[in-house]
């Protein structure tokens, strides 16, 4: 990382919410840089669903198709 990166908002952790944000903030031209304390991407389950309107939310942000490609839309959640 640039030490010197200029931005308008600063996101700090980058979870869902943080993703989200930092993501939206973007496409409406915000400069936005995240800071994010964990090294590794947490390695249990911790969306076991993903409801459709999170999925919405996913492709307005163009990250729908990636998204897609890693999880398992046919398991039904009993
Ligand atoms: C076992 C389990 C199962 C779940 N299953 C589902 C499910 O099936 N479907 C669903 O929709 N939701 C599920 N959830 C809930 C979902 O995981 C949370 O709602 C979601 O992770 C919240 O996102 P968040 O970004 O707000 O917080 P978090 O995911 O907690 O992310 C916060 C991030 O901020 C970072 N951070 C914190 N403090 C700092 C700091 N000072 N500096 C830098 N980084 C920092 C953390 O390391 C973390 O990465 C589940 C949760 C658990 C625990």
């Amino acid at each position: 990382m640039p030490q010197d990166f200029d931005a308008d908002v600063a996101v700090i952790g980058y979870g869902p919410t943080g993703v989200v944000g930092a993501l939206t903030l973007a496409q409406q031209g915000a400069r936005v840089i995240a800071f994010e304390r964990d090294k590794e991407i947490y390695s249990r389950a911790r969306a076991v669903t993903v409801n459709d309107w999170t999925l919405r939310i996913f492709q307005s942000l163009g990250i729908g198709e990636r998204i897609e490609k890693v999880i398992d839309p046919q398991r039904a959640l009993r």
